[in-house]
Order: C-alpha cells, then structure tokens, then sequence
C-alpha cells in the first residue's frame, strides 16, 4: 500500500520515494510504476490526477497519469520505464494541482452552503479543463435555482472565504466520528478522513484542499440547468474565475464599443437594434413586393391564351419572402399566369380559374414540384422561355 504524503501536506511538490513493482502500461510505449510513498494524487472523488516528473540515477520519466487500485497501491503512468527498486525524487505540477485544489475547496463551500441555505444536497463533482459542476437534489424536486438563491450562495460562500478559516483534515478514531456533524453520511467504512473548514462544512473527503478558505480566492456560479431530475450548477474558483471575469469583461467592452454604449446600456442597446432591425426589414420586403408586383405587370402580354394573362419575368435573387408576397398578390386576381425566375429560383403560379398543372409544367423545363395551381424548383432563366412557349403551343 502506498503512503500518501498529500493527507498530511497538500502542498508537497517535491518527495523521495522507492519504486516498489513496475508494469507495462495500458497503452503503446507507456509504463506503470508503484511507489512506497507518493504525493501524487491519483484520480478520483471527481478530483483529476495529478501530473509531474520522477528523476531517477540516469533520467527521467513524465508522470502522465495517477491512479489507485483497490489494494491502495498507487500507480504513475510514465513516457519510459524505472527500475524495480529504484530511488526516486518525484516533482508535482504544482500550478495544475493549486488549480485543482481551489475548484475542489470551492465545490465544498458552495455543497456547504447549498445544505445550509436550501437544504439541497449534492451528489457528484466533476472537475473539468474550464469549469466544474456538481448535481443538487433540491426538496420539491426543483431543477433550478432563481436569482436571489445564486447570489445567496456566492455570497456565503465568497464572505467565508474572506474569512480565511483553516481547513483541516484529519483521520477520527470511531468515537470522534461518531459525534462528528458531518453533511451527509460517508460512502467508505474504513479509513475515513474528515475535512473541515470553519464550522460551515465537515465531511468525509480523501481529497486534496487549500489550508486556509482564504487560498479558494473566490467562488462564482456559472450556469444553473436541469438533468436528470436534479439542478446542474456549474462554477469556477480562484485563478478561473479570475480568468472568466476578465473574459466577460473583454466581451462586454468590445461590444459597448462596437455599439457606442457603456457596458450598463448594452442590453438595452442591443435590444433596441433588434427591433430597429426587424422593422427595416419589413419595410424593405414590402418595398420588395411591392417592385415586384410592378415588374409582373409591366411584364404581361396580351396574346391569345384563351383569356388568360399570362407574365413571363426573369430578373435578379429576391429575398423568398418577398417573392412569396408578391406572388400570392399577383395570382390573387382571376386569369392570371406567372412564369418567375428570379436568380436560379423558378417560382410558376396562377390563380384558382386557369386550367393548368404548374407542378407538371415546372418538372417539364427544370428541377421541381408543388401543387397544381403553384410550384417551385430550380433551373437557368431559360426555363421562363421554353415554359411559355410550351403554353402558347398548347393553349391554342
Ligand atoms: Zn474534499
């Protein structure tokens, strides 16, 4: 069984130890070795491993990965093999641990006061590359959380850090435990290990923490969704909340200056544009239809099709709204015929009293279909010409 030397120092980035068995890794070229101490933190409780280096007589080896199994041995994943029995000195990643260690202290303050404030209580933690989130069974079955609860809880959290409580943690004998307040009931019969801070949050917990509440920095939630039945709360700590700030804050600088706004003025800002936005457009599509009504007419021809007046138009792309509008204006009055393309879109439609397929007639000269009395495709502005001519041929 390994020792692990980050129960008693979290902040211990540099040990010696012994390699006590080593293997083959699970992939290609990569190798496992098992340590008689190690203050590598191998993965698990929803923290990630922990990364580094093992110096040895005569090289080195990166540390790509650190798990447990269930005998308590430690092993590291390593880019070269280590002699069985070998001295080594071990090296942390101390600035991926500290991260770590800020969201994993965090989670537990906001689980603390998550149970206090609300009576929620969590059940899982996943620490991920931008942010972590944890899964909260609220009473009544809730899956969201409103404004004044997440400010609620940034706030305890925040004014506890401010507070800057020692974090301790330590091994109680059954008795101690026994008599302990603990936040929910431990997952493990032996070895349990306690983690306090303050006397805002006591619970079973192998994990590694800040010493002190004040080294989290800072707490902020991110996002609040449902899944699964319960309330998905997503939030950074410490150096990334730091880092999501001044991303926010670039955002919104950007954008104040792209629409000459201060940041406090951008929602509504924007919102205005929106529908400033909305209403040109309808004003434009009207204008549109509008034209293009005018452009069927002038384009009618008086031959002889039984009555019917038939327009034969091709003219440049159109917004399909207008299009739509105009079309549906124009076959509106009796006896009317339309043969559009406007760019490479066929539009061929009449009104409810002219006696022919227009789904027919479209696949007759191009690419397309619909209904009788109106149909679309596509096809070269050619087709206008070639369909009228098969009209005037057969409606004589
Ligand atoms: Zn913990």
């Amino acid at each position: 069984m390994t020792e692990r030397l980050y129960y008693d120092d979290s902040y211990l980035w540099e040990f010696d130890a012994k390699v006590t068995r080593v293997r083959e890794g699970k992939k290609h070229g990569a190798w496992e070795a098992a340590l008689d101490r190690s203050a590598f933190y191998p993965t698990s409780g929803g923290q990630p491993y922990d990364t580094g280096k093992l110096l040895f007589s005569g090289g080195e080896a990166c540390v790509t990965g650190v798990e447990a199994d269930r005998e308590g041995e430690v092993w590291h994943t390593l880019d070269r093999p280590v002699a069985e029995g070998a001295e080594v000195h071990g090296v942390i990643d101390g600035q991926r641990r500290t991260d770590h260690m800020e969201q994993h202290g965090g989670e537990h303050m906001l689980a603390g006061a998550i149970w206090e404030k609300l009576q929620g209580t969590t059940i899982g933690l996943h620490l991920g590359q931008e942010d972590s989130t944890i899964d909260v069974e609220l009473p009544g079955e809730r899956t969201h959380l409103t404004e004044e609860e997440i400010c609620l809880l940034e706030d305890t959290v925040n004014e506890r850090i401010r507070l800057d409580v020692p974090i301790r943690c330590w091994f109680p004998e059954k008795e101690e435990l026994a008599s302990l307040p603990l936040r929910k009931a431990p997952t493990v019969q032996e070895h349990i290990r306690i983690v306090a801070m303050g006397d805002f949050e006591m619970v079973a917990c192998g994990g590694t923490h800040p010493s002190s509440t004040g080294r989290i920095g800072m707490m902020k939630i991110l996002s609040v969704i449902p899944a699964r039945g319960k309330a998905r709360v997503s939030f950074v700590c410490g150096g990334r909340a730091a880092a999501v700030f001044r991303k926010y804050m670039r955002c919104a600088d950007k954008a104040g200056a792209a629409l000459s706004c201060p940041v406090e003025k951008l929602s509504r800002t924007a919102s205005d544009l929106k529908s400033r936005l909305a209403e040109a457009e309808r004003k434009a599509n009207r204008f549109e239809t509008r034209e293009l009504l005018e452009e069927f007419r002038q384009a009618e021809s008086a031959g002889d099709l039984k009555g019917i007046t038939l327009a034969a138009v091709v003219t440049d792309e159109k917004d399909a709204r207008a299009v739509s509008a105009a079309v549906s204006a124009y076959i509106a009055d009796k006896g009317k015929l339309l043969l559009l393309a406007a760019g490479e879109r066929l539009t061929f439609a009449r009104s409810d009293d002219v006696p022919v397929d227009m789904a027919e007639l479209i696949r007759r000269v191009g690419r397309g279909g619909g209904r009788p009395e109106m149909a679309g495709g596509a096809g070269i502005p050619e087709c206008v010409n070639v369909a009228r001519k098969i009209l005037v041929t057969e409606m004589k």
